[in-house]
């Protein structure tokens, strides 16, 4: 990160005031992003990170005491949000809207209006104050669902700045984020795609993202890049670790070995069941009791021969379903322990606080179970420091398969945290299971979470955040003027061989109400004619229409033709087609088509030999978007594997897979060594051609806006047709026989 400043944004603030007898003291937090930023190599910068947050502070309070973290590794710039704003932005919209929404419970949903228009308060205010942070070169890091309008508002402030955005929840399946109002959800969509880089802790959660991108906004990733307003934004994925040396050297540390016999003593005729949560309902708290309860219940040879300890961690205790859990918890608590307890032993031991570090490490090696049962949870660190503080490499780790954590820990016993009677199951193995196996399991665990620890977390990410800065500098499609176009005529002039190979709709010709009336022009035709009579010239018109249309418009003229994205090509004069001629897939897809169409007018279906495209550029804008958004996520249910939906320009598309006009583009391209190939097109489907056509005598040009791989950009089709003029006038033509 050379001469790059950091600046990170949080909802709090890495430290906390403490007033205690008139005194103020600080009291930093040790969360794991403050390690992973302190491991980024900084010092490349002469000037500190910065870090900016929300105030759990009054202003006064920090003008008279900001000196006490004057000398911390970071700067600090506390935004001050009024007292209501931050209630109904942080109790409201994030905890009580978003977190349960994200984490599948639409239920506990309570929308409100003044929840969102206090969320976009807060982001505009984070975002003044950042603006106003902000220098050339910094890098902006913008963390969790507090903050997913964040990175567009910067960029409003700051067209060039570098961003970076990281999810530390789940990124729910779009039918979950339908649920949300249009406006709002576009709204934090849009926000999203302000980042050059959009980090989430799985791949699901990434698909997730890209899909919600494409059915609520209309845009298509590519190899999960999205083009947006002439900008890439990369999305990736980067399981957030833990500071695994510090928890590893925990297991012998003085106070936590004393901790930990106090513990193994009192408990000596049990075996230990340990989980520890922050009190929320996405934990799976009651779960776990049931499961306990069907444990004892299942295994009674096991009562009195064991002891859950069971620590919740106070957590957002103002929102009414954080409350209320609580209560559920200790009433089952008591229920469980009235059941089955005796005078002499009690199977859950519950505590409702916070744990000191000594005491946790203590309690993560003494236990010989720790259950971790959430419903759903992003990550889940608790089994991640579990693992890792478990030097003497014995220990069972019960993990719900629904947390992120699962995906690296698959030597956990992974469970459904809602079957009980699975959970009382493999309780029971985990209790029964040999030394040995255990080590075996914790070893290779240990040894996967220590390789991608939260250093390694916290650099690929930023390495990555830097990588996207590069690539877009670099694949920024230059403007086709002056100087540019005349290299371009020059070359062409100079070329003995030339392949030209040109994109119909939107390229030689504007799109047209019906496909039909999309006819050349006679300036079209007679640039073509130019062209093709030029020695040493192919001329390919390379389109997704059929060939019969193609034919009857420019059959006449000596080009090569490529139809249907490849499916047909005419080379000398002679139509082939080298696909496999099964269409029986139009049997499934065509209703569906048919049923889209009834339900929004103007939209009509165009079968061609190896596709069927669905258009609605007749329909109204918005019942047409809506309706093709549906379609897409139908058909992406239920189409074969070989076929492809192309999401095109007011167009959804079917077709084989077997063909796209980057596969075409690349064989005529090496059917000849051509000294020149020029490529120029409109569609996404031109992209396929631009990301094939990559040497250095491919000259590749994007017609309109929008980003694109083509290295050169002209603005429409008027534009297009001048140049073929000029090109076509830079080599005296031969006139045609
Ligand atoms: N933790 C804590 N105080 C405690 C006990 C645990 O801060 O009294 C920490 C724990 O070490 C872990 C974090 O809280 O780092 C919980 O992270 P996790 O991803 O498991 O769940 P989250 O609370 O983020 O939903």
């Amino acid at each position: 990160m050379k001469n790059n400043r950091l600046v990170i944004i949080s909802y709090r603030l890495p430290f906390t005031f403490k007033t205690e007898n008139r005194t103020v003291s600080v009291k930093p937090s040790a969360g794991g992003l403050v390690t992973a930023v302190k491991s980024l190599d900084l010092s490349g910068s002469s000037q500190k990170p910065v870090w900016v947050g929300c105030a759990d502070f009054t202003q006064r309070l920090w003008e008279t005491n900001r000196q006490l973290v004057a000398d911390d590794d970071f700067e600090y710039v506390p935004v001050f949000l009024d007292k209501k704003t931050n209630q109904d932005f942080y109790n409201g919209f994030a905890n009580s809207v978003l977190w349960p929404l994200f984490h599948y419970f639409p239920s506990f949903v309570d929308y409100r209006h003044s929840y969102l228009e206090a969320y976009q308060a807060a982001n505009e205010a984070v975002s003044a104050v950042v603006g106003e942070v902000v220098q050339p070169n910094d890098i902006v890091w913008v963390h969790d669902y507090h903050f997913l309008a964040l990175p567009q508002l910067i960029r409003e402030r700051h067209p060039a700045a570098t961003i970076g955005f990281f999810l530390h929840i789940p990124f729910p399946s779009y039918e979950l984020l339908r649920l949300l109002p249009g406006k709002c959800r576009n709204y934090l969509l849009s926000g999203l795609l302000g980042a050059d880089l959009v980090g989430f802790h799985t791949t699901d959660y990434t698909i997730q993202f890209l899909q919600s991108v494409q059915l609520a906004l209309g845009m298509q990733h590519r190899m999960w890049k999205i083009a947006y307003q002439e900008r890439l934004v990369q999305s990736g994925v980067y399981p957030i670790g833990i500071n695994y040396a510090m928890f590893n050297d925990a297991y012998s540390d003085e106070e936590v070995i004393r901790e930990r016999i106090e513990l193994k003593s009192a408990y000596k005729d049990q075996k230990i069941i340990f989980s520890v949560d922050r009190l929320d309902y996405t934990k799976g708290v009651m779960q776990r009791l049931d499961a306990l309860d069907a444990f004892l219940q299942e295994y009674p040879e096991w009562q009195g021969k064991i002891v859950f300890i069971l620590v919740v961690v106070p957590s957002r205790d103002e929102i009414q379903r954080y409350w209320e859990r609580k209560q559920m918890i200790e009433q089952a608590v008591g229920r469980i322990n009235g059941k089955y307890g005796t005078l002499t032993w009690l199977p859950i031991m519950y505590q409702y606080a916070s744990l000191a570090f000594p005491q946790l490490i203590a309690l993560y090696t003494a236990c010989d179970v720790a259950l971790i049962t959430p419903i759903r949870d992003g990550m889940n660190l608790v089994a991640k420091e579990f693992i890792a503080s478990r030097k003497d490499q014995q220990g069972v780790l019960i993990l719900s398969e629904m947390t992120g954590a699962a995906n690296e820990l698959g030597e956990a016993l992974l469970i459904n945290p809602l079957d009980e009677f699975e959970v009382a199951e493999q309780l029971k193995l985990a209790l029964e299971m040999e030394p040995a196996e255990q080590t075996r399991r914790m070893a290779i665990m240990q040894q996967r979470i220590s390789k991608y620890d939260v250093e390694k977390w916290a650099n690929s990410f930023m390495n990555d955040l830097l990588q996207t800065q590069e690539t877009l500098k670099k694949s920024q499609p230059r403007q086709l003027k002056t100087a540019r176009k005349q290299t371009l005529l020059n070359q062409f002039a100079e070329a003995q061989s030339r392949l030209l190979l040109l994109d119909y709709d939107g390229t030689l010709s504007a799109f047209a109400s019906k496909p039909e009336l999309a006819a050349p022009s006679s300036d079209v035709i007679d640039v073509l004619q130019k062209l093709a009579s030029i020695p040493g010239n192919t001329v390919v018109v390379i389109s997704g229409r059929d060939h019969e249309t193609l034919e009857s418009w420019l059959g006449h003229l000596p080009i090569d033709m490529v139809a249907e994205h490849g499916a047909y090509l005419k080379q000398e004069g002679v139509w082939r087609n080298d696909l496999l001629d099964d269409d029986s897939w139009k049997a499934l897809v065509r209703p569906f088509l048919n049923d889209f169409a009834s339900r929004c007018p103007d939209a009509f279906i165009e079968e061609k030999n190896y596709s069927l495209a669905w258009h609605y550029r007749n329909a109204d804008p918005d019942t047409g978007f809506i309706r093709s958004r549906e379609l897409i996520h139908t058909l992406e249910h239920l189409l074969p594997y070989q076929l492809r939906v192309l999401d095109g320009n007011k167009v959804v598309e079917i077709k084989n897979v077997d063909t796209d006009k980057g596969k075409v583009a690349r064989q005529l391209a090496l059917a000849h060594p051509y000294e020149l190939v020029v490529a120029i097109g409109d569609d996404r489907t031109d992209e396929d051609m631009f990301c094939a056509l990559t040497l250095k005598n491919h000259f590749t040009i994007k017609v309109g806006r929008g980003s694109t791989n083509a290295r050169h950009r002209v603005e429409n089709v008027s534009q297009v047709l001048a140049l073929l003029k000029e090109l076509a006038e830079q080599v005296n033509p031969t006139p045609a026989l």
